[in-house]
């Protein structure tokens, strides 16, 4: 087969994954929340309690996981991996799918 810059690309893109061997599933989600006891600081709706979990579905089921405040910069750094993963494999296919349709038209 000739030179091909676009199974190149995909090659070049493929190789890079391996620095997103981390990726985790689900999503990060931030947010502030009353936890509920009625002397708490957070009763009055002001001073509410920060928290950082990963959500995703475990084992067919919806899970939240919470996060220390050291874990969950880790954990947002390793959800984007699996976005920039998706993003790459949609863009490998994409050109994949490209080459495809011009083999098939070519022959
Ligand atoms: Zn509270």
């Amino acid at each position: 087969m000739a030179n091909d810059p676009e199974l190149d690309l995909c090659g070049r893109l493929i190789r890079r994954l391996g620095s997103l061997r981390e990726m985790l599933p689900g999503s990060f989600v931030e947010r502030d929340r009353k936890c509920g006891k009625p002397n708490c600081r957070c009763a009055d709706g002001k001073q509410l309690h920060h928290e950082c979990l990963l959500s995703v579905v475990w084992e067919g089921k919806p899970r939240s996981f919470h996060l220390s405040a050291e874990l969950a910069e880790q954990v947002r750094a390793k959800v984007e991996m699996r976005k920039r993963f998706e993003e790459s494999a949609g863009k490998i296919a994409s050109l994949n799918l490209r080459r495809f349709l011009r083999q098939k038209e070519e022959k």
